[in-house]
C-alpha cells in the first residue's frame, strides 16, 4: 500500500472480490462517488479466484434476469474500456433434459426467457450433439440453447473492474482489514481498520463469505453459510474446441465448460458439506480446501456417462473452494433493516461471476439513492427476519437449497428443512383435520386440507397437482357458505404516539387519518411512485394504528415504515406479529356465523365495510376487521394469540349449521385471482405505480395531503401509461398457468404474466400481467388487440378480460 489511507470518504466498500470491485466501479463511474474499497488480502483472494467462470443469465425473476443480462453486456465491453483482458467469451450455454418432466420445465424456462427478452432455443438431441460432439445424447429428450450465455476468467474480470473503478476515481487499498463499524443513532458513521479509522456516510459489505462476520460488526444479520464446492479440471481432450458452449446437465447434477483445451466439470451434490461452522480461519486468502474425491465421485460417475471421453483424460486438479450460499438460493442485496446506510452485496450461491456486473450496478444505484432502483424483492435483504439470526436454522435451510440447485423447481414447491419453527396455536387442531402445511418466514401455514382417503402431503406436478380438487372444495365453501382461514402468520405492527397520524399520513398513499374504527387499504410509495408496501391500516385510538401486512413482508414493511417516519415526530413502530393471531371468516354465511358466536351488532350499519370494531367471542376480546382478500362478505378476526383456540372452536361450533369449512392458502390464491386482488411482490412491486396496477383509486391525489411519492404519482396519473395490469383467461383446462407466461398481442410479445392459476367458480385459467407499449397503453389499445399466451413454448388462445372475473357485486361483499 503506497498511498496512505484517508481518514474520510463518502462510501467505503468492504471486500475486493468481483462484487466489491463491480460495486466500486459503478459507484465511481455512474455516480462520481467518493469511494474507497478496502481488501483484507489481495483483490480476488476470497472466493473469486477459484470460480469456474460460467456465466448464465436465466433466472425465475424478470429483474434478476435483467441484472444478469447487464453483466453480459458489461463483459462484452469491459476489456475495451480498461485495456485489461477478461477472458470473456459468448460461447453460449446448453441445458439438457433427460426426462419428460425436465423437458416440460425447460420449455417453461424457455417461455420465461422469451418473456424477459432472452434468446433461448429448443434443440433436438442431435442438434445439441452438433454443438457438443463429445457428449452422449442417447438418453436426451431435448436441450435448450442460450446463445448469449458465456464464460469468463473470474480473476481477470475482477482486476478489469478494479482498473475501471480506479480509472473513474475510486481508491483501492489492499492489505487493510475492516475491524469495526461505527454506528451513531442507528446510522453508519465510519469504519475502523488495521490501518486506521475512516469516517464515512455509507458502508457496502461485499465481504463474500466473511459478510456475516462483517455484518455482525454493525449488528446486522447476513444469513449465509459457507459450503464446499468442487470442480475438476482436465488436461486437453481431443475435440474440445475453444468455442464449446457451457453445458448444464441438471438431471445428472453437473456442469461443464472448456478450459485451455480441457474440461472443467463440477456439480451440486444432494449431500453438501458445510464449512467454517465456527468461523473462517485467520489468513484464509487464495486458499482452497483439501480435495475430497470420495464426495466428488457421485458427480464423476454421472459425468463419465455424459462425456465418455473423460475416462481417458488426465486430471489436472480437483478444486475444492468454499463459497457462501443462502437459505433460498438467491443472493443478498440492499440496505440492512437494522442500520441506515449499511448496505450488503453478498451470498452469491456460486453465480457471483454471472451476477457480478449487474449486481454491482444495481447495488451502486441503491447505495446512492437509498431506494432500490427497480423491483429486487427476491434478493432484498429485507426478505429475512429474526429467524435468520439462528445459524443452525440458516445452515439446515441453506444445505437444502444447495442440494436442490439442479433438482426440478416445481410450482408450489415447499422447503422441508428447519420445520416446524413458528406454529399458530391451532397447528395441532388443524393437523388433526388433515391440514397440509407450507412454510413462510418460519411460520407453518395450512396450504390445503386433505379429504378422506387423501394423504396430507404435496405431490408436485407441472400439470394439476394432487391438491387440486381439495382446494376446489375449500374455494367453493368460501363462495357458497363460509370458510375459516388461520392467517396468524400475518405481519402486524402498531404505530403509536402523539404524531402517529401525521407520520402515517406522510408514508401512506391513501388517506388513513380517519376516525377511530376506520380500516384503510393503502399502498406506500417510493419517491418514483412505485409500490413499496401494500397493506391495511386500522385506527385503534387517536394516537394508535394497527397495521396488517403479508407474512413475508414483515421485515421489509417494518423497515420501510420505520425509516420513513419523519425525524422529530412522536411516532414509534412496534412489531407485534407473534402477539396476535388471525382468523379470517369469509363467505356469504360469515355474518350469520359471527352473529351466532358473539353478541355484538354486526349489521351493515353497525359494522360497515372498511371499519373494525371490538367484539367478544368465547370470552375473548377480538378485533373484527371488515375487509376481504377473497371477494366475499367476511371479517378478519385479530386476537391475542392465546385466544386462538377458544375462538376457533366457537366459530366452528357456530358455523357447523352453516357448512363452515377449514381452508388454506392455496384456495386464497384462487379466490383472489377471480376477484382481481393484487399480490405484492408479483403483480405489484416497487417498479409499478398504482395507476399502472389499477389501484389509482386508493391514492389520495384529490386531497391536498402531502405524501411520499406524491409528485411521481401525479405524474403517473397525468401521462399515458407505458403498461397496464390486465386479466386474461384461457378456457382449456389442459393448460396450466403458473406465472411468467409470455403475453402476445397481435402476435408480438408485450409482457408476461405476474400471476397465474385456476378459478374454480368461473371455471377457467386466470392470468394477470402487464401489457406494455412504448406509445402508451389505454382501454382502446387493450381492446383492439388479439391476444395469445406462450405457455411452455406453445401459443394458446386467451381472452383479454376488461373486468374482474368474479364480482358478486359490492352489495354482497359490503351487504
Ligand atoms: C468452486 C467454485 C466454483 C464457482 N464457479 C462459479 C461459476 O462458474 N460461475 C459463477 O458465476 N460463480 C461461480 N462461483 C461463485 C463465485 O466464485 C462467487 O460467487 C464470487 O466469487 C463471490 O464474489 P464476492 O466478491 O462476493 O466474494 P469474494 O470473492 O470472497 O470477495 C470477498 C472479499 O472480501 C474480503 N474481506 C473479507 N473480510 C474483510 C474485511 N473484514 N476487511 C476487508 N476485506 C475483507 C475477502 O478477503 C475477499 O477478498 C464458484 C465458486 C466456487 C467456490
Amino acid at each position: 500500500m503506497s498511498e496512505t489511507l484517508p481518514t474520510q470518504a463518502q462510501i467505503v466498500v468492504i471486500g475486493g472480490g468481483i462484487i466489491g470491485c463491480s460495486t466500486a466501479y459503478h459507484l465511481a463511474k455512474n455516480h462520481k462517488a467518493d469511494v474507497i474499497l478496502l481488501e483484507r488480502g489481495k483483490l480476488t483472494c476470497g472466493s473469486t479466484f477459484h470460480a469456474a467462470g460460467l456465466v448464465g443469465q436465466l433466472r425465475g425473476s424478470a429483474s434478476i434476469t435483467r441484472v444478469l443480462k447487464y453483466s453480459v453486456e458489461l463483459y462484452d465491453t469491459l476489456e475495451r474500456e480498461t485495456g485489461l483482458a477478461t477472458g470473456w467469451k459468448r460461447n453460449g450455454g446448453l441445458r439438457l433434459a433427460c426426462n419428460e418432466e425436465r423437458w416440460t420445465e425447460i420449455k417453461r424456462q424457455a417461455t420465461t426467457a422469451h418473456s424477459f427478452g432472452l434468446e433461448m432455443h429448443l434443440l433436438t438431441p442431435l442438434e445439441a450433439h452438433a454443438l457438443w460432439p463429445l457428449m452422449e445424447v442417447s438418453d436426451l429428450i431435448g436441450a435448450a440453447f442460450l446463445p448469449t450465455d458465456g464464460q469468463a476468467n473470474p480473476s481477470d474480470i475482477t482486476q478489469s473492474l478494479a482498473k475501471g473503478a480506479r480509472m473513474h476515481g475510486a481508491r483501492i487499498f489492499e492489505g487493510v482489514t475492516v475491524t469495526g463499524i461505527t454506528v451513531v443513532d442507528g446510522r453508519v458513521a465510519g469504519v475502523s481498520t488495521t490501518a486506521g479509522d475512516i469516517a464515512c456516510e455509507k458502508v457496502v459489505n461485499c465481504a463474500g463469505q466473511w459478510a456475516k462476520e462483517v455484518g455482525r460488526l454493525a449488528g446486522v444479520s447476513v444469513p449465509l453459510q459457507s459450503v464446499q464446492h468442487q470442480y475438476m479440471v482436465t488436461e486437453p481432450i481431443a475435440g474440445v474446441m475453444p468455442d464449446l458452449p457451457t453445458l448444464r446437465d441438471p438431471d445428472r447434477l453437473i456442469y461443464f465448460k472448456e478450459e485451455v483445451g480441457g474440461l472443467v466439470m463440477g456439480g451440486y451434490e444432494p449431500d453438501p458439506i458445510p464449512w467454517a461452522m465456527d468461523g473462517i480461519p485467520e489468513g484464509f486468502e487464495f486458499s482452497l480446501l483439501e480435495d475430497n474425491w470420495d464426495h466428488f465421485e457421485q458427480l464423476m460417475e454421472q459425468a463419465l456417462v455424459r462425456v465418455p471421453a473423460l475416462s481417458g483424460a488426465g486430471v489436472k486438479a480437483l478444486t475444492n473452494g468454499p463459497e457462501s450460499f443462502t437459505p433460498d438460493g438467491n443472493f443478498i442485496l440492499g440496505e440492512a433493516p437494522e442500520v441506515r446506510n449499511f448496505f450488503v452485496g453478498a451470498g452469491f450461491n456460486a453465480f457471483g461471476i454471472a451476477s457480478g456486473g449487474g449486481a454491482g450496478n444495481v447495488l451502486a444505484d441503491w447505495v446512492v439513492a437509498g431506494e432500490q432502483p427497480m423491483d429486487l424483492w427476491v434478493v432484498d435483504i429485507r426478505r429475512f427476519s429474526q429467524l435468520h439470526r439462528d445459524d443452525g436454522w440458516v445452515r439446515a435451510r441453506t444445505l437444502e437449497a444447495y442440494g436442490k440447485h439442479y433438482t426440478m423447481a416445481w410450482p408450489g414447491e415447499e422447503h422441508e428443512s428447519g420445520r416446524p419453527r413458528l406454529k399458530s396455536p391451532l397447528y395441532d387442531r388443524l393437523r388433526a383435520q388433515r391440514a397440509c402445511f407450507g412454510s413462510k418466514l418460519g411460520w407453518e401455514r395450512p396450504n390445503w386440507f386433505a379429504r378422506d382417503g387423501e394423504a396430507a402431503c404435496d405431490v408436485y406436478s407441472f400439470g394439476r397437482p394432487n391438491w387440486f380438487e381439495a382446494v376446489g372444495e375449500e374455494h367453493r365453501a368460501a363462495r357458497e357458505r363460509a370458510a375459516l382461514f388461520d392467517q396468524s402468520s400475518f405481519a402486524k405492527f402498531e404505530v403509536t404516539g402523539r404524531d402517529a397520524a401525521a407520520a402515517l399520513s406522510w408514508i401512506c398513499a391513501n388517506d388513513i387519518d380517519r376516525p377511530v374504527g376506520s380500516l384503510v387499504y393503502t399502498q406506500m410509495l417510493n419517491s418514483r411512485g412505485g409500490i413499496e408496501c401494500d397493506l391495511t391500516v386500522a385506527r385503534i385510538a387517536d394516537d394508535a394504528f394497527y397495521i396488517v401486512t403479508g407474512t413475508g413482508f414483515r421485515t421489509h414493511d417494518g423497515a420501510w415504515i420505520r425509516q420513513n417516519i419523519t425525524a422529530g415526530l412522536d411516532a414509534v413502530l412496534d412489531d407485534i406479529t407473534e402477539d396476535w393471531g388471525t382468523l379470517a371468516l369469509m363467505g356469504p354465511r360469515a355474518r350469520d356465523i359471527l352473529a351466532a358466536a358473539c353478541a355484538d351488532d354486526l349489521s351493515n350499519d353497525a359494522a360497515p365495510f372498511g371499519t373494525w370494531k371490538p367484539v367478544a367471542i368465547a370470552g375473548h376480546s377480538v378485533r373484527a376487521l371488515r375487509i376481504t382478500y377473497v371477494g366475499e362478505l367476511g371479517w378478519e378476526l385479530h386476537m391475542p394469540i392465546g385466544a386462538m383456540g377458544a375462538v376457533y372452536d366457537a366459530l366452528m361450533d357456530a358455523g357447523h349449521a352453516h357448512g363452515i369449512a377449514n381452508a388454506g392458502y392455496r384456495s386464497i390464491e384462487s379466490l383472489r385471482l377471480e376477484k382481481g386482488y393484487r399480490a405484492w411482490g408479483a403483480d405489484i412491486t416497487p417498479s409499478d405505480s398504482p395507476f399502472e396496477a389499477g389501484l389509482g383509486w386508493a391514492v389520495k391525489l384529490t386531497s391536498n395531503i402531502p405524501f411520499l411519492g406524491r409528485e411521481a404519482a401525479l405524474d403517473a396519473r397525468n401521462r399515458p401509461a407505458a403498461k397496464l395490469l390486465c386479466c386474461f383467461t384461457v378456457d382449456d383446462p389442459a393448460i396450466v398457468l403458473n406465472g411468467r407466461e409470455t403475453i402476445l398481442r397481435d402476435g408480438e410479445p408485450v409482457g408476461w404474466l405476474t400471476s397465474g392459476g385456476w378459478g374454480y367458480t368461473v371455471g377457467t385459467n386466470i392470468g394477470y400481467g402487464y401489457v406494455r407499449n412504448g406509445g402508451g397503453v389505454d382501454k382502446a389499445y387493450l381492446e383492439s388487440g388479439a391476444y395469445e399466451l406462450e405457455v411452455a413454448c406453445e401459443r394458446v388462445a386467451c381472452r383479454y378480460q376488461p373486468r374482474p372475473l368474479y364480482d358478486p357485486g359490492m352489495a354482497r361483499i359490503k351487504g
